[in-house]
Formats: structure tokens, C-alpha cells, sequence
């Protein structure tokens, strides 16, 4: 077998990728066609791909890479742990240093009474354990018929079976027979989208009282928990108006229903507070964290649990773990991130200067004759591409064309920049310098002014009757 290395040509490594390596979310007769592009390395906010470009990341990996690449000190902390204790597990009345230390800084770090850890290996095992947790948690307190759980269209909580189940995608659900029987869905807050002629709060406010009208309609006595991200990242950076969440939580208080926030996203930095939660002032009972948790350098997620539903748990033996839960390396990785974050200001500087300056630059390029809504909170933004300036009219062709060719010109500029139908979609590392935010956005003006033009050429500038 050949040693795989960087100095390969590119054109042999995509030939073995494409006989061997089946990607996730891709049709990989298409990508054979075209050879995927390889990443060699990457420093700060910059990859270096097997050509030799220079590509600006404005996504951090995928929303997770918080600190930026190439920090030593996680590297030298890997080896060290690796050598000391690679592996040990925590099941069997056990435990070790790393994992001992990474629960108690997540408990210091998450707000309130959250101050229990479980931990996973990313963010869709740690919602599993979720589903498991709520289940067990009502059972154990003698309502074991109160198993539902209810979520919203176009929430991403993952990919395994459970965080499929659940998400809200349809074309996920459609693979595989989900969701599993129990799962509920109500509307996401997505006024620019769905809101009609509705004033923005006011339809914050009818979005939120789905909720309430799925808990009546499901039964209260048959409710375990209402799952959602405080700003959904893979469905499009969607921003809730300001009325949703205080109304969410007066719900899920009034009925005792559980919140769980999944932070995969939002969690560590991304929005300027440590957590959504905070940005949002929600109170949930249940974490999901990863992602940002290690910034990508290990895999490691986890739940993070309250005392109320910690107290239930603990009474019980809680039938689940997974071999890697707690891995030593991976914990050890992730307390030397948060380490980096907190002596750093890395939040800080998300809420005070990056974040400032890229809402202000984010927001200019609304005057773009194809952009509509520019929305950002913290560093994660999105823009809505339009095909008449002052409607929100979408456009003719199927969803995502449009979008598709933007990110084509991205792609051409050295951004990675996402779409996600017809919106646009950054969250770059938190610790980008405006200097970097300024090359950012010349790079994706270029690109939708590029794009912009080849719609048009395409006679594809037409809005959907
Ligand atoms: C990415 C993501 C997940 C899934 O995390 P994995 O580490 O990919 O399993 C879950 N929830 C949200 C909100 C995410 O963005």
C-alpha cells in the first residue's frame, strides 16, 4: 500500500478519495467527478489546501474550530496525556484526572444550577443521551408515559438515530424510516421565510404559542421536553425575533415541560456570552455541548444537566455510556481550549470587538442588489439571497440554486462561505482580527457581485410567482 502523504499529487489523492472515502452529506459520483479539494493544513483562520491556496475558513471547520488552527498548546497537550494515560473508562466505578477537571470547569462555566456533566464523543451522542435522560428522568418520577419530545422544523440536532429523530429535516427523516415514535415537531421562527405579512414579534409570538397549543394537543401528562437550539445554525444562521424565547420559557415553566438548548452551536463564545442561554436569558435544564467544547482539535461533546433532573438521575443506575465518554485525550484537549479562552478574553472579544465590527460590515452588504435580510448575532450570521430587492420573494428555480452558485464563487475566492438553501452563512473562528473580518467581507462581495452576474446570465434573476 502506498504511504499517503501531502506531497502526493493532488489529482492521484482525489482518485483515492473518490475509490475509497464515502463523504458525509454528499452524492459521491458527483464529487468523484469534480475530485473534492484537500485541506493540508491550516494556521489562524487560514487553510492551505493541496494546491497551495490560501483559503480565509469563515466557517471554523463546521462551527466548531472557536479558538483558530494551530494552537501548539493543545498539540503538546494531546501527547502529553496520550503518554500519560491514553485511555481509561469511567464506567465501572472509575474515573481519571481530565475527566474529573473538565466536569468541574463545565459546571463553573455553564450558568445556573447546571452543574452535572455526561459526557459523548460530539453533539449527536450527546442528544441521544438526552433522549434517554428525559425518558428516564419522567419515569423514574413515575410518569413513564410522559416519552414525547417536541422540536421544530429545520432544527439540526445531529445525525445519528436519535438526532435525526430530533431534527427537523425532512430530507434526513425521508433516509432511514425517522423520526422515532415520539417526536413532535412545531414551526421554526423564521420570519423572513415564513412570516408573511406578519409583524416580526408579533410572529415570534404565534411561533412560540405553537408550542403551547402541541403541548394541549399531545397532552401535558404525555410531554417530556422541548428541544431547540437558541439560534439555529445548519437551517440558515436563523435569528428568532425577540419576543420567541421569553414566551418558550414562560411555556415550558408553566406546563413543567424540560428545556433542553442544544449549544452544539451556539455554546462557547459563538454568540459573545459563554452560552446562547445567557445571549437569550433562557433557563434550560439540560445543555447539549461539543463543537467549540475542544474547537474541533478532539471529539468530545456532552449533556450538561441541572441539579433537578441530576438528582432524579443519580437515584437511579442510568443504563447508557459510551466507550469514549470522558476520553482522557479528548478532555485533557478540551480544558486546555477553555483554558486558552478564558486567559485569552476569547469571549470578550466576540462581544466587544469582532462581533461589532462584523455585524457593522455584515450589515453593509445589504445595499448588494441580490441581498435581502442580513441577520448576525455574536459571529454567526446569514444573508438572504433575493431576486428583487424589497421582497422577500424567493426565487423561481428550485431552493439552493441560486445559493449553490454563490457558494461556487466563494469557493473560486479562497471563502469558505456556506449556503444553505438560497441564504449565505458564516461563523468564522472567534478569534479572527478585524483586519481578517475586512478580507472576509471583500471576498464575499466579490463573490456575490460574481454570482450576481452569472444569475443573470443564467436568466435565473426571476422570483417564484
Ligand atoms: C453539529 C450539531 C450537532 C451534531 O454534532 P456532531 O458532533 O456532528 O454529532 C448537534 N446539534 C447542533 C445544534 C449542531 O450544530
Amino acid at each position: 500500500m502506498n504511504k499517503i502523504t501531502n506531497h502526493m499529487p493532488t489529482e492521484e489523492l482525489q482518485a483515492i478519495d473518490a475509490a475509497h472515502h464515502m463523504h458525509p452529506f454528499t452524492t459521491n459520483d458527483e464529487l468523484s467527478q469534480k475530485g473534492a479539494r484537500i485541506i493540508t493544513r491550516a494556521d489562524g483562520v487560514t487553510l492551505t489546501d493541496s494546491e497551495g491556496n490560501k483559503i480565509l475558513d469563515a466557517m471554523a471547520g463546521l462551527w466548531c474550530v472557536n479558538i483558530g488552527y494551530g494552537r501548539d498548546e493543545l498539540a503538546d497537550v494531546a501527547a502529553r496525556q496520550m503518554r500519560e494515560l491514553p485511555y481509561y473508562n469511567t464506567f465501572f466505578m472509575t474515573t481519571h484526572v481530565p475527566g474529573i477537571a473538565l466536569a468541574q470547569k463545565l459546571a463553573e462555566l455553564a450558568p445556573g444550577d447546571l452543574n452535572h456533566v455526561f459526557f459523548a464523543n460530539g453533539g449527536s451522542d450527546a442528544n441521544d443521551t438526552n433522549i434517554r435522560m428525559v425518558r428516564t428522568y419522567w419515569a423514574e418520577k413515575g410518569q413513564p408515559e410522559r416519552d414525547v419530545i417536541i422540536s421544530r422544523w429545520n432544527a439540526y440536532h445531529g445525525s445519528t438515530i436519535g438526532g435525526t429523530s430530533l431534527g427537523g429535516m425532512k430530507g434526513m427523516h425521508g433516509q432511514g424510516s425517522l423520526p422515532i415514535p415520539g417526536i413532535e415537531f412545531i414551526d421554526q421562527p423564521h420570519w423572513w421565510a415564513e412570516g408573511g405579512d406578519t409583524d416580526p414579534e408579533e410572529f415570534g409570538l404565534e411561533r412560540a404559542r405553537q408550542l403551547e397549543a402541541k403541548i394541549l394537543e399531545v397532552g401535558q401528562d404525555k410531554v417530556a421536553a422541548f428541544i431547540a437550539e437558541p439560534v439555529q445554525g445548519a437551517g440558515g444562521v436563523i435569528v428568532a425575533p425577540d419576543s420567541y424565547w421569553p414566551e418558550i420559557q414562560r411555556i415550558c415553566d408553566k406546563y413543567d415541560i424540560l428545556l433542553i438548548a442544544d449549544e452544539v452551536i451556539c455554546g462557547f463564545g459563538r454568540t459573545g456570552e459563554w452560552f446562547g442561554s445567557e445571549y437569550y436569558d433562557i433557563k434550560p435544564d439540560i445543555m447539549t455541548v461539543a463543537k467549540g467544547l475542544s474547537s474541533g482539535y478532539a471529539p468530545i461533546g456532552a449533556s450538561i444537566v441541572n441539579d433537578k433532573v441530576a438528582k432524579v438521575l443519580d437515584a437511579c443506575e442510568f443504563n447508557h455510556g459510551y466507550t469514549y465518554s470522558g476520553h482522557p485525550v479528548a478532555c485533557a484537549v478540551a480544558l486546555e481550549n477553555l483554558r486558552i479562552m478564558e486567559e485569552e478574553g476569547v469571549v470578550n472579544h466576540v462581544k466587544n470587538v469582532a462581533g461589532p465590527y462584523l455585524a457593522e460590515k455584515w450589515h453593509s452588504l445589504a445595499d448588494h442588489p441580490m441581498v435581502g435580510e442580513t441577520k448576525i448575532v455574536g459571529l454567526m450570521a446569514s444573508l438572504a439571497l433575493v431576486p428583487e430587492k424589497g421582497s422577500r420573494a424567493p426565487f423561481a428555480s428550485d431552493a439552493g440554486t441560486i445559493g449553490f452558485m454563490t457558494r461556487e464563487r466563494c469557493f473560486a475566492n479562497n471563502l469558505i462561505m456556506r449556503h444553505v438553501g438560497d441564504r449565505m452563512i458564516i461563523a468564522p473562528p472567534l478569534v479572527i482580527t478585524t483586519e481578517e473580518i475586512d478580507v472576509l467581507i471583500e471576498r464575499a462581495r466579490k463573490s456575490l457581485d460574481e454570482a450576481y452576474e452569472n444569475v443573470k446570465a443564467a436568466g435565473l434573476l426571476v422570483a417564484a410567482s
